[in-house]
């Protein structure tokens, strides 16, 4: 096999390679995701509190309710009980009558939106918590893929680059360091093929007297482009 050849093989090897590779980190990053769980769960979490902190905010307000209620209860009983009949007492207690009154309607008007606010939250973690559940299962068949995935594309990445060193140990020293440099710099583009005295890599027709270096050179030549070229074989 020509030098040429071998860098041309070399270079197919590689590709393939960096897709395996590119393959490979994408099976990671989507392990690592979790198909999306910890966000959900994260959100789970917060309705979870925030449902806890509605259901305690309702039970607050009924727990006032009531209070004033037998306030405003007791306060009738005195009011109108007749047992008082002491007129600055009387106005007294008309006074605090009123103002519990009052409380008494700012927490009623305060119990149904409460009681909604508590009531979405449930729902919404129901939502939530049955979403949790379907993706959580979906993930657990995913999750075993990925593996098998990963498993085999990383064998397979391995096993093409144990031939890929062998190869590598036959290729003259200055050779590989010319078309590694080319590989990399290059985006994994090191050896173009002429093609009818063009180089297919630029598309650039070859004065002839490149053409002929080329065609007498036992390796591959520097093109213009800066890729290395090879002849029409
Ligand atoms: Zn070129």
């Amino acid at each position: 096999m020509t030098i040429a050849k071998t860098l041309l093989a070399l270079q197919d090897m590689d590709q393939a390679l960096a897709l395996r590779r590119g393959d490979y980190r994408k099976v990671e990053e989507e392990l690592k995701s979790e198909g999306g769980l910890p966000k959900l769960r994260d959100n789970c979490e917060k309705i979870r509190v925030k449902e806890l902190e509605a259901k305690v905010e309702s039970a607050r307000l009924e727990s006032d309710l009531a209070t004033l209620k037998s306030q405003v209860g007791e306060l009738e009983t005195r009011l109108y009980g007749g047992a008082i009949t002491n007129v600055r007492e009387l106005t007294a207690i008309e006074t605090e009558h009123s103002a519990a009154r009052r409380n008494l309607a700012q927490i009623e008007e305060s119990i149904a939106p409460a009681e909604v606010a508590a009531e979405h939250a449930r729902q919404r973690l129901e939502e939530l918590t049955e979403e949790l559940t379907s993706k959580g299962k979906i993930w657990e068949t995913r999750k075993i893929e990925l593996g098998q995935e990963k498993t085999k594309v990383g064998t397979e990445f391995n096993e093409m680059l144990e031939v890929r060193n062998a190869e590598v140990s036959q290729i003259p020293e200055a050779d590989l360091a010319r078309y590694t440099r080319l590989f990399r710099s290059n985006r994994g583009i090191a050896i173009v093929r002429v093609d009818r005295g063009v180089c297919q890599g630029c598309a650039v027709r070859l004065p002839i007297g490149e053409l002929t270096r080329l065609r007498s050179a036992d390796g591959p030549i520097p093109c213009s482009c800066g890729r290395a070229l090879l002849t029409e074989q």
